[in-house]
């Protein structure tokens, strides 16, 4: 489909063209989306910062400096000096060199004083080492996720810099179509939620947006074997955009590379990490169901070698014909809503993803300021005219209410919910009420993969609510290190000793009840009347969590009580049930309409998708009604031309 004609000879004679003669340069190299260039004397460009803006502006480009080998000072110098130019309050908790690619990973507890105002303290340990440097921030919690997706990232430099430069290359290639349209196809999510994936191709381009699963059903996957699709090979597509990590959009992104793909995947830092915490889970369940694994763990592993993070509001080219940006969606960390400026701004198409319009405790509400926006392929997970969530605020105080209650008749607050999101909004309410005093000081447990995507969390300050972030930088409080959280690390005999303790609240996964720790927990206190069971989440028909909410009062547990007994008992279901709505990571039918109403631009159209049948077809009646916007209601395998 591409050629890979390197512009690179253009783009030097060009750069040389920009500079005051006597400059010294060496060669540009474009690595992805960004062009290096390379030079002995990187204080030339350092020192006049206005220069890199300058040509930056004018090839339309990222642009990096980097000193080339010569005049590199030896390690235990350079790491002296970075000491030595570092303030001690940032807090270095590791430097390490790579030889390979000349550069120096400076991890650090605040990396913004590693990195100073405008990137000025960089510059200088750059200028002053003649080593790269990168800045990492210290996890505050600690998580294998993240240190083990940096390792992937960090630890074959050479490797890496090989794909980022046949990804440059792709990029830079000339435009071989003297077409030009843009259309869009669906192969998955139409009238129905789940398997989220979408080809979006040009005369010269085809990019694939998401590649998920269907939750509850294994073979309804996304129609990948089409013409549109990887039919003749998986390198008919020249790029992945991952607009969140929850699996119904990412679960078979890994599979793209067992076909053989070895393009670039587009999201977010924490989207790439929890891309890999959530596919490394999908398939250790499948396993553990006795399901055939869709891929392996490498496959994971290629992906994250292939990712290309981008930070909110970054315009990045992507391909000759196609800029992508990435803004705040509000709906799990990293979330995007995306962006695509094709054919040099002739089409303008956005994906919504999924969103939450309002702010919520974790996050802020979803970003919608894009410039121009012709056409928006849009989720109506809760578009039905009925769709109308109860407020936060009314959510929060019923919480609230129901733990002080079941604390002040001495029973535990039991909490089943989803590992990534729910948990750590959950975390959020209960600290700030704490810390208040609106409930009592209890501890709180955390089991499962809670502690874990919680971490994730801690890692990634600025993807969080403004407030947070200003208490995280400003105050340096940071409300997941809240000194009640506790992970649970004893297995059943800490859960035994915690239920009989007495007053706490535990979060656990699974959030549907179908497995994890909540049916061990559910062992030791669904016979105990002074305990609640508390759901703040949607309960899938089928659920033993829906179940439970609808009057189950029997409940047939495995007994761990009796290691390796594989034995069942029969438990009453005593403990109170309540049911607290309106914690959702979506935006309910009013909050999707106000999404598009107040775009900067009116839409042209809107494929409305990722809802079931009557919600998709009765908010694309709302959107014509009431927005005056053309709308449908797509099917699945349906092209449309958006040009
Ligand atoms: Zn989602």
């Amino acid at each position: 489909m591409s050629t890979t004609t390197t512009r690179n000879n253009d783009v030097e004679e060009q750069i040389k063209a920009l500079l005051p003669e006597n400059t010294d340069f060496e060669t540009a190299q474009y690595e992805g989306p960004e062009l290096i260039l390379y030079t002995d004397t990187p204080k030339q460009f350092t020192n006049n910062p206005d220069l890199i803006q300058e040509i930056a502006f004018k090839l339309k480009k990222r642009i990096t400096v980097r000193p080339t080998k010569h005049a590199q000072q030896p390690k235990s110098d350079a790491k002296t000096t970075i000491e030595n130019l570092v303030p001690e309050q940032a807090t270095i908790t590791n430097i390490s060199f790579h030889d390979e690619t000349n550069e120096v990973f400076i991890e650090a507890k605040r990396p913004g004083m590693v990195i100073g105002r405008h990137g000025d303290k960089l510059r200088e340990i750059t200028n002053e080492t003649g080593w790269n440097a990168e800045v990492l921030r210290t996890p505050p919690l600690e998580t294998s996720t993240v240190t083990s997706v940096r390792n992937f990232v960090t630890q074959d430099r050479q490797e890496r810099r090989e794909i980022l430069e046949r990804i440059g290359r792709q990029i830079h290639r000339q435009q071989t179509s003297s077409e030009e349209f843009t259309r869009v196809t669906t192969l998955g999510c139409c009238q129905e939620v789940g398997r989220a994936a979408f080809v979006l191709s040009t005369g010269d381009t085809r990019v694939l947006i998401d590649c998920g699963d269907k939750p509850g059903s294994e073979d309804e996957v996304p129609y990948l074997q089409v013409p549109e699709g990887i039919a003749s090979g998986a390198h008919s597509i020249d790029a992945v955009v991952l607009t969140h990590a929850h699996l119904d959009h990412s679960a078979l992104i890994p599979l793209l590379f067992k076909y053989g793909y070895d393009g670039p995947i587009y999201c977010t830092e924490p989207t790439r990490d929890l891309m890999g915490l959530l596919t490394l889970d999908y398939l250790q369940v499948a396993g553990k169901q006795g399901k055939t694994k869709p891929y392996k763990s490498e496959h994971v592993r290629e992906a994250i070698k292939h990712t290309i993070t981008l930070g909110y509001n970054e315009v990045t080219e992507i391909a000759p014909d196609i800029r992508l940006t990435m803004k705040n969606a509000g709906h799990i960390l990293g979330s995007a809503v995306s962006h695509f400026n094709v054919n040099s701004g002739d089409d303008t198409v956005v994906f919504s993803g999924d969103i939450h319009e309002e702010p919520t405790k974790l996050f802020n509400g979803a970003d919608n300021s894009f410039n121009a926006v012709e056409s928006v392929i849009m989720e109506s997970t809760y578009g039905k005219d009925t769709d109308i969530q109860t407020s936060q605020q009314d959510a929060e105080s019923k919480l609230k209410r129901v733990v002080r209650e079941t604390i002040q008749s001495d029973g535990n607050v039991l909490i089943p919910a989803f590992a990534v999101g729910r948990s750590q909004e959950m975390m959020l309410v209960i600290e700030e009420a704490m810390r208040s005093g609106e409930i009592p000081n209890v501890p709180i447990y955390l089991d499962g993969m809670i502690s874990e995507a919680t971490a994730i969390h801690a890692a990634y300050p600025e993807f969080l609510r403004d407030e947070i972030r200003e208490r995280i930088f400003q105050e340096g409080e940071n409300p997941f290190l809240y000194d009640q959280f506790n992970n649970i690390t004893g297995g059943e005999t800490e859960r035994q000793r915690v239920s009989d303790d007495g007053p706490c609240i535990i979060l656990t996964t699974s959030g549907m009840l179908t497995g994890g720790p909540i049916m061990s927990w559910l062992r030791h206190l669904a016979a105990d009347e002074k305990s609640t069971l508390m759901f703040v989440g949607y309960q899938a028909p089928g659920t033993l969590g829906n179940d439970i909410q609808t009057g189950r009062k029997q409940l047939e547990l495995e007994d761990w009580s009796q290691q390796g007994v594989n034995e069942t008992v029969n438990v009453p279901v005593n403990m109170s049930v309540k049911t607290v709505s309106g914690f959702s990571g979506h935006a309910d039918r009013d909050g999707l309409l106000q999404f598009l109403k107040t775009m900067r631009s009116k839409p042209e159209r809107v494929l409305c998708v990722h809802g079931d049948k009557d919600a998709v077809t009765e908010f694309s009646s709302s959107i014509q009604t009431e927005l005056g916007v053309q709308a449908h209601a797509p099917r699945n395998l349906e092209t449309f031309r958006l040009d």
